[in-house]
């Protein structure tokens, strides 16, 4: 008989493990919470590491009509508009990293997995469905439902997102440290900003104790934009509560029209407020893993958060399916230390790019943005460069041949 997984939590993270646990032959169950799969309306930028794994999934078929490719990535000065940085992306991503870097709608991501997950293994997503907590029984693991209901399995997977149940039992409460940060977000139809719609480039603009990031999705048809403001007052960690647009506003006050243009045309504007996290010494006990932003969450300043969950359910796949022997512990403990150190990496550059992109008065602009300027315009390859450690990851067949499913 197949071993079988029950996953925790139905996002980016839990429906890719779906995948790719299927695909190596498991059998698996995704209990979500929510009353149904659904995501936020908000973009999400996939560079070409993750873009590789959803290739290896044959998920990227099921998103070509939504997505977006931006031309170049640019770094734009918030207050003027002017360029520090041009970095073409759409052909040289290709060329230097061997995929796509591309924008997406979250909500059509969210879609495209689920559909190849359906096409895999029918009916295995139950929502409504929430997680308590688990125990350890000699081959296995027992999830207890919220209801009482017990599941029993071989191997739990707590891809429960930032507020984990199955980690808080594993590890005890996480000890978040609060950056002194919020985030803003909006969807905007470009055609309503008109002239002043954002480049359809990925931009990060920067300022004094802030930043923001335009990307397009839904095929270039929506802006997307994420405003990060140095804040204190107000701390909920949480995609949904709705903030004022006067607010936004005056948080950007004298920044650029192109992008107080897109705060001003936005029908509603979200908040959440961004929290740091240092690394966790483990993510495994005997047939319990973690993945996603339950085991490394991070600061959404290197656009990696789902990426790195989508590399972590093709990885946990691969160890599993390498299992020998000594069996699922073992080959947990091997995922573990497969990703821990890129993870942590990651997690250390995004809170560096944070301070980058919010250098806090002139001089201290001008002695970081220089070389960057410079860089771009006379060794861009030494720029691209930077990211061959992160966006050049091979990632080896799950399947051999690749099974037709
Ligand atoms: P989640 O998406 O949080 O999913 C967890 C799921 O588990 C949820 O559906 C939840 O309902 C369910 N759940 C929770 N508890 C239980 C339970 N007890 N029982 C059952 N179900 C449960 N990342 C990128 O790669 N690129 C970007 O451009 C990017 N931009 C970002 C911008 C901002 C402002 C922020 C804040 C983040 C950004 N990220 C980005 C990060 C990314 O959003 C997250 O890292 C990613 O969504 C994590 O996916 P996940 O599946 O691990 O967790």
């Amino acid at each position: 008989m197949c071993p079988k997984a029950i996953i925790v939590g139905g996002g980016i993270g839990g429906l890719s493990a779906a995948i790719c646990l299927r695909l190596i032959g498991w059998q698996v169950r995704v209990l979500e919470q929510a009353p149904k799969i659904s995501e936020v309306g908000a973009g999400v930028q996939i560079s070409p590491n993750g873009v590789k794994v959803l290739e290896e999934m044959d998920v990227m078929p099921l998103l070509e009509s939504s997505l977006f490719e931006p031309d170049a990535i640019e770094i734009l000065m918030g207050v003027s508009g002017r360029k520090l940085l041009h970095l073409p992306m759409k052909d040289a991503a290709v060329h230097r990293w061997g995929a796509r870097y591309i924008q997406i709608h979250r909500a059509d991501l969210i879609a495209g997995l689920t559909a190849r997950l359906a096409k895999l293994a029918p009916d295995t997503v139950q929502v409504g469905t929430q997680a308590a907590s688990y125990t350890h029984h000699t081959h296995g693991v027992r999830v207890v439902l919220k209801d009482g209901t017990i599941e029993d399995a071989d191997l739990a997977i707590g891809a429960d997102g930032i507020h984990s149940t199955i980690r808080n039992q594993m590890l005890g409460p996480d000890a978040p440290h609060f950056t002194g940060n919020i985030a803003w977000r909006a969807l905007v139809p470009a055609e309503r900003l008109g002239k002043l719609a954002p480049p359809a480039t990925g931009c990060i603009w920067v300022g004094c104790g802030k930043h923001a990031v335009t990307t397009r999705v839904r095929a270039g048809e929506l802006v997307n934009f994420i405003g990060v403001v140095e804040r204190s007052d107000w701390k909920k960690e949480s995609w949904q509560t709705e903030g004022s647009k006067q607010d936004a506003l005056t948080d950007f006050v004298g920044w650029d029209q192109r992008l107080l243009s897109v705060i001003q045309h936005a029908k509603t504007l979200h908040k959440w407020a961004l929290f740091d996290r240092p690394p966790l010494p483990y993510w495994h006990e005997k047939h319990v893993v973690l993945l996603g932003d339950a085991a490394h969450p991070m600061l959404p300043s290197m656009a990696q958060g789902a990426v790195q969950s989508i590399e972590d359910a093709y990885m946990l796949a691969q160890c599993l399916k390498e299992a020998k022997d000594d069996g699922i512990p073992r080959a947990i403990a091997n995922y573990f230390d497969e990703r821990i150190k890129r993870v942590t990496k990651v997690q250390r550059v995004s809170a560096q790019n944070l301070r980058l992109f919010h250098k806090p008065s002139l001089p201290a602009q001008i002695l970081s943005y220089a070389p960057v300027w410079l860089a771009g315009k006379l060794a861009p390859g030494l720029v691209q460069k930077q990211n061959d450690w992160l966006y050049g990851k091979v990632f080896e067949p799950l399947t051999t041949p690749k099974l037709n499913l």
